[in-house]
């Protein structure tokens, strides 16, 4: 990473973002702070001290403007009786030659031409002398009108201390900016350490691709760990969308070998049979009968396995149809008519349909037909000849239920949970040509129609498939 690269990095993690704000708040919140204390204050002392200045002159001129004359030893006692460590006095004549000054001047001469002006006009001076800043006044001493002298006071001009304090203070605002920047640093770090970990976690997760693991979540209960509940429940959301996908495809993987499988047998025989009768030249012709009927036989087969694949194909898709107002005995009687082969021995009743005269369905006719065919189909076929095949109706609150009975070869218990599976075939139906796919296609169309189909049944003895099916307006 270069060091562009990695700085801009640096800047744009928060921590960084949030460090610098605060400093940057804080810093002109004290600079400005400070700024205005100092200035007031300046402000203020600068008073404090023309003031005394002010009143030492005052006072001094009407002393030696009472008592003219006196000697300079005494004046310099006047003079130091008035003046104090930080204030300097000194008596000049007219022309600006020191008379006396207080001891704390020692030989210091504060020059009277620049101070003139000032002085007549009754302001404060500032001057530079033995390259020490001074704060000055003056005042002229007048004894009956004629001017004797003039009393200067002086005072250390504050401009050094203070830029002295202005020093200290910003560089001690420096310091306690940087500590502060450290501290706030090392605080957000810390605070968004847990954030971090919740991004380690998560892209543990993207790079193992393990739909089963869940980010850490800690005990508080603050935004983050809300963050940590969130991410976690959209993983099992993911997880479970992943296994639904998952199941679908290993469903689609089983029904397509099944299908070519099924389909493939039929076809092996139509070949072979092809073969046998070229070899054959028509030589037989009973043989040759005999080979057309196994290849026609073979090829109803398999028409009938493409429509029934076709069927489930729409039905598992759930291809949306538009559900109509149905009369369900018009379908029965339908179903009925072409469920049982006129040639089979087979005695076939109805019972109770008439408590269904009028009953209507909501739902896809010709879904619903082949309901009622692939049980009937089913009933004719596992029933030997001259065995029994009864239709049931009966009419229930908001439900109507119709019943398949047969006197057929039933169904052992243990087969009776797999057989809505596709291609699943019962050992004891091997009897009879078969695909296993009408009772997953039934099963498809009833949940469609938001009905239930039930089986009971007993090996050797018969079996009984029920369906319910809900009435309209009712
Ligand atoms: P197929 O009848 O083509 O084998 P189905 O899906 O219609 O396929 O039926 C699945 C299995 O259920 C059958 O193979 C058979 O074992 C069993 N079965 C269905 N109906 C009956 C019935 N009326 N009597 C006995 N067994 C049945």
């Amino acid at each position: 990473m270069s060091t562009r690269t990695r700085l801009a990095h640096w800047f744009g993690l928060i921590r960084t973002r949030l460090t610098l704000w605060i400093i940057t708040i804080l810093a002109v919140g004290l600079l400005v702070f400070i700024g205005t204390t100092l200035i007031i204050a300046r402000q203020l002392l600068n008073n404090f001290g023309e003031k005394r200045l002010q009143q030492s002159v005052s006072s001094l001129s009407v002393a030696l403007a009472q008592e003219p004359g006196l000697s300079p030893t005494l004046v310099q006692s006047q003079l130091n009786a008035f003046s104090s460590s930080e204030i300097f006095l000194q008596y000049q004549d007219r022309q600006g030659k020191p008379i006396a000054s207080s001891t704390n001047l020692g030989r210091k001469v504060f020059p009277l031409a620049p101070l003139r002006p000032a002085i007549a006009a009754g302001r404060f001076a500032s001057l530079t002398i033995d390259r020490t800043p001074f704060l000055l006044y003056g005042q002229a001493i007048v004894v009956k009108g004629q001017v004797q002298g003039y009393i200067i006071a002086a005072s250390a001009s504050a401009g050094d201390s203070e830029s002295w304090i202005f020093t200290l203070m910003y560089s001690g605002v420096c310091v306690m900016l940087t500590l502060v920047a450290v501290l706030v640093w090392l605080l957000v770090r810390r605070t968004l350490r847990p954030l971090e970990q919740l991004a380690e976690s998560a892209s543990h997760i993207a790079q193992t691709r393990d739909h089963a693991l869940r980010v850490q979540m800690q005990g508080r209960p603050d935004e983050i760990n809300s963050l940590a509940r969130t991410i976690n429940g959209m993983l099992h959301a993911l997880e479970e969308a992943y296994q639904h996908v998952q199941q679908v495809n290993d469903l689609q993987r089983r029904f397509l070998a099944d299908a070519s499988h099924e389909l493939r047998t039929p076809l092996t025989i139509m070949l072979s049979s092809l073969e046998l009768m070229k070899k054959e030249e028509g030589r037989d012709p009973e043989f040759q009968t005999n080979a057309l009927e196994n290849i026609s036989t073979e090829a109803e087969r398999m028409a009938r396995l493409t429509t029934r694949l076709l069927l489930l194909a729409r039905t598992d898709a759930r291809a949306p149809f538009a559900p109509q107002p149905l009369l369900i005995v018009d379908i029965i009687s339908e179903a009925y008519r072409q469920g049982c082969p006129s040639h089979r021995k087979i005695a076939m009743q109805c019972q109770g349909l008439e408590t269904l005269e009028d009953a209507v369905v909501s739902g896809n006719a010709d879904y619903l037909k082949q309901v009622f065919l692939i049980l009937l189909e089913n009933a004719c076929k596992y029933t030997p000849d001259g065995g029994q095949v009864t239709i049931i109706g009966e009419r229930k609150e908001r439900e109507l239920v119709v019943t398949v009975a047969d006197t057929g070869i039933g169904i052992a218990q243990d087969d009776v949970p797999r057989l809505f599976e596709r291609f699943y075939r019962a050992p004891n139906a091997s009897i009879q040509p078969g695909m296993g796919l009408g009772l997953s296609i039934a099963l498809s169309i009833v949940e469609q129609h938001n009905g239930t189909i039930k089986v009971e049944s007993t090996l050797g003895q018969g079996s009984r498939f029920t369906i319910s099916l809900p009435l309209l307006n009712e």
